[in-house]
């Protein structure tokens, strides 16, 4: 029995589709839902072990991947959207009546991903989304209560699934934060 890691890593990441051009979030409820249109495929799309990212029922990593803020838009019932710590760097914008997070967003000009909002596409029922490419904060699952006696097991689960595990970001991400500190700092070198 292999470990469950999220139903789209378990099922096998999928490949976006050539040309897909994004669909349609919608949050839970049954009644009015919240729907966010999205404008744009899927980039950095990976799954997450942070305990602040959404993630469904019984999931252990959440997947989310970031799409430009000027290509989503709140379509349908926004008035039931909240943010959830408005203290957090990502301002995580959830359903207020099935908890279901919509979108994070980011209003430090000066974040090195400023102009990106979060986004889970197993929200939308749109086929052509990039699957997850890597997983993020790995380690971090052990604080929302897996044994760390599964870390070997659970890395070599997403190694399988052709995810590789990172305890922060992937490479060319943690460069991009660390660029952006460079630049903040003035000690910014092109070459
Ligand atoms: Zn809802
Ligand atoms: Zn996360």
């Amino acid at each position: 029995m292999s470990l469950s890691i999220h139903p789209s890593v378990d099922r096998g990441p999928s490949k976006g589709a050539d040309g897909f051009a994004g669909g349609t979030l919608r949050c839970h409820c049954s009644k009015r839902p919240v729907e966010v249109k999205v404008d744009s495929q899927v980039l950095f799309n990976h799954a997450c072990g942070c305990t602040k990212c959404w993630k469904p029922e019984g999931a252990v990593f959440s997947v989310v991947g970031v799409v430009p803020r000027d290509k989503l838009t709140v379509w349908a019932n926004g008035e039931k959207l909240k943010v959830v710590d408005d203290k957090a760097v990502i301002q995580r914008y959830a359903c207020t009546a099935c908890g279901t997070h919509l979108f994070g967003r980011i209003e430090n000009k000066d974040h090195a991903f400023f102009g990106l909002d979060f986004i889970h596409t197993e929200l939308s029922k749109d086929d052509g989304w990039e699957g997850p490419g890597f997983a993020a904060f790995v380690s971090s699952i052990i604080e929302s209560g897996t044994p760390p006696s599964k870390m070997d097991e659970v890395r070599a689960t997403l190694r399988a699934k052709g995810l590789e595990p990172f305890d922060a970001l992937n490479p060319p991400l943690m460069d991009a934060l660390a660029t952006q500190t460079a630049k903040l700092k003035g000690t910014y070198r092109e070459a």
